[in-house]
């Protein structure tokens, strides 16, 4: 049985706040420079560098688990992955078709790129920083019915977390719920727990990561490792990076 060491809270140069250095091919070589197994893509409302993503990493021998970080009605984050990026690929469409049509303004907040396997460059003009039409609720079920795991992102951060928007954490059947730091782990101790970067830039990447005891190191034994809390959070940089 695997344990594997996964970040699953990296954004790509998708995210505006991000920076264009991380480009699908630069964060693998990154992930597997620092002795990851396992990353998980998770880019603001929207996954069109999932795919690419993956299918580097399937030739690098890493493997992603493409997923995204949806903001909520309540302005609140949560991550979502799926065992597959057509899975994905549908999922992020849904979302990101309900974030309202307001344009990216790339002197202001950065550009919003996806980036090809041959490192061809395409510009998303939405912006992707605003709220999706959907409630943390709605998205639990939607999720959900994709298959999807679901995951309240930085549930102990200040901002943009469910816990910080409505004062409380709603009692729902939570794969798992992310935190950032160890002592958090008390007061969040009816769920199991998992720890991620939350990378937007490469250095950043396994500054926070979790060991994942999943059968075989598939997308499909991961997700249900996860949904069976076979996670230990770990709270300090991953051993080799530099
Ligand atoms: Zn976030
Ligand atoms: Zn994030």
């Amino acid at each position: 049985m695997p344990n594997l060491k996964a970040d699953l809270h990296i954004h790509s140069c998708l995210s505006t706040c991000g920076s264009l250095d991380n480009s699908p091919q630069e964060i693998i070589s990154r992930a597997k420079e620092i002795g990851l197994d396992v990353i998980g893509i998770a880019d603001h409302n929207c996954t069109f560098n999932a795919e690419t993503l993956f299918n580097i990493a399937k030739q690098k021998g890493i493997i992603v688990l493409p997923g995204i970080e949806i903001t909520s009605s309540e302005e609140a984050h949560l991550l979502a992955f799926f065992d597959s990026p057509q899975k994905a690929k549908k999922f992020g469409q849904i979302i990101f078709d309900s974030l309202p049509d307001i344009e990216n303004q790339p002197e202001k907040t950065g550009d919003q790129v996806i980036c090809d396997e041959d490192e061809n460059i395409e510009f998303v003009d939405k912006y992707l920083l605003n709220a999706s039409k959907f409630s943390f609720d709605k998205l639990f079920t939607m999720i959900k019915d994709y298959g999807g795991v679901f995951i309240p992102a930085h549930i102990d951060r200040a901002s943009f977390s469910i816990v910080i928007q409505l004062g409380f954490l709603p009692p729902m059947r939570y794969d798992c719920v992310e935190i950032t730091k160890a002592e958090s782990a008390n007061q969040y101790s009816e769920y199991n727990h998992i720890a991620n970067s939350d990378a937007h830039y490469l250095e950043d990447i396994g500054k926070r990561y979790s060991i994942i005891e999943a059968e075989e190191a598939t997308p499909e034994s991961i997700l249900k490792a996860i949904r069976e809390g076979k996670i230990t959070p770990v709270f300090s940089p991953i051993t080799n990076l530099k």
